[in-house]
């Protein structure tokens, strides 16, 4: 089953009414359940992708479906609760709230949406914690934690509420080397262990070995589709 059809997706931005074409017509379809990396040099149009396929953005031309929803077509408050209920994020930054602790930051997004007793909340933090590997860290604030544990609660954090699909935009950028091959090795287990669809860009091709398929972007095209069981 496709989770993401694109057809022909264009995304320009107009600053001082000059065009500048982020996204310049690509297409491609993505499974349910893969673990895809959209990689490229900076400006080759990745954030700028992630931002459509998240609703935080609309397309300027052609298609764009996630979960069976034409995304183009929302409004920003129905996009707001297609993110909220589809789709889980991860930041370069980490973007952790500092005065909350780990355990705090990953029951966040469940306090939001209400959708759980505390009871409830406490059994999927803990749940999580462990399986990230971090349970030790629970009460730990983010600025007692290292780059690599940061980025494990951020992770926890986007799946906390089982979203369909956690997009990542160059979550490894801040991490050295091994750190960034262990987060991503991490979100392929969580996606083999929940079946929730990952989908990361990064500019790095030594991280990307693990990605089940790996589309390349230069300049807003998509220049190569490389693996299989997508
Ligand atoms: P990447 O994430 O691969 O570095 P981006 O999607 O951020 O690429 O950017 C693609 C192109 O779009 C670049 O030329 C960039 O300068 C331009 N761009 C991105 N965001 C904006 C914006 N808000 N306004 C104007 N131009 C933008
Ligand atoms: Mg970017």
């Amino acid at each position: 089953m496709n989770l993401i059809v694109a057809r022909e997706l264009k995304k320009s931005y107009f600053p001082d009414s000059i065009e500048v074409k982020a996204l310049r017509g690509v297409d491609f379809e993505i499974k349910a359940g893969s673990f895809v990396s959209f990689v490229g040099p900076s400006g080759s149009g990745k954030t700028t992708l992630l931002n459509l396929i998240g609703c935080l953005d609309k397309p300027t031309g052609g298609a764009l479906e996630v979960a069976g929803t034409d995304v183009a077509q929302l409004s920003r408050r129905q996009a707001a609760t297609f993110r909220g209920e589809n789709v889980g994020f991860v930041f370069q930054s980490f973007n952790l709230i500092p005065v909350l602790t780990a355990y705090e930051n990953i029951e966040y997004p469940l306090v939001m949406v209400q959708t759980r007793s505390s009871a409830g909340r406490r059994e999927r933090v803990l749940e999580l914690l462990e399986s990230v590997g971090i349970a030790d860290q629970k009460d730990k604030f983010p600025e007692q934690l290292s780059g690599g544990q940061k980025q494990r609660v951020a992770i926890a954090r986007a799946l906390v509420t089982s979203p369909k699909l956690v997009l990542a935009d160059e979550p490894t950028a801040n991490l050295d080397h091994e750190n960034a091959s262990m987060i991503i090795r991490l979100m392929k287990k969580m996606k083999d262990d929940l079946n929730t669809t990952f989908i990361f860009s990064t500019h790095d091709r030594r991280i990307i070995s693990e990605a089940e398929i790996i589309y390349t972007l230069e300049d807003g095209i998509l220049v190569s589709k490389e693996g299989t069981n997508g």
